[in-house]
């Protein structure tokens, strides 16, 4: 088990817990999300006073970890979250089982995402129109270029890359 969440019943009750929240950053179901939970993090090393309102702190039944798995397979489904939590009171083994498979979930996802990004910054892009429908200027049409136009081709040699969608060299 990972890292503890807390969780502070005034805070659930008042949502006071997301007051410092720039609104419109946050979807009204993740605030609902948040509502009552608080990272460690945001304890300044006290766990058993709320540092928003001052009430009890609770250590939640699941851990942070789990907390933000849900959320993120969930699009950040309040119902489940505590439904969850309950669960992880009354049948551990089932909620093991159900945890498994949000892991799963959110990791597959998380590689997509990965591979989806590192396959875009290894794509060089056109700068002036981001298309990446570009390709290698040749060592051949370069030397080309200087051989038939002379001096007035210097700027193309310097670029690599001819745009197909723009026509721009870069
Ligand atoms: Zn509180
Ligand atoms: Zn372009």
């Amino acid at each position: 088990m990972g890292k503890a969440i807390y969780f502070c019943n005034s805070c659930n009750e008042t949502g006071e817990n997301n007051r410092n929240l720039d609104l419109q950053y946050f979807t009204s179901d993740r605030l609902n999300f948040k509502r009552g939970y608080i990272y460690e993090k945001s304890c300044n090393g006290n766990t058993s006073v709320c540092p928003y309102c001052s009430g009890k702190l609770l250590k939640a039944d699941i851990s942070e970890e789990d907390y933000v798995t849900i959320g993120n397979v969930s699009n950040d489904n309040r119902q489940l979250l505590d439904s969850m939590a309950d669960l992880h009171k009354k049948d551990i083994i089932e909620y093991e089982l159900k945890m498994s498979q949000f892991r799963n979930q959110y990791e597959q996802g998380r590689q997509a995402q990965k591979q989806e990004s590192s396959s875009n910054s290894n794509l060089p892009k056109c700068p002036y129109c981001n298309s990446t429908d570009i390709k290698k200027i040749s060592g051949f049409s370069k030397a080309g270029s200087v051989a038939l136009f002379g001096i007035f081709s210097v700027g193309k040699v310097s670029k690599q890359w001819h745009c197909n969608s723009c026509k721009s060299d870069f």
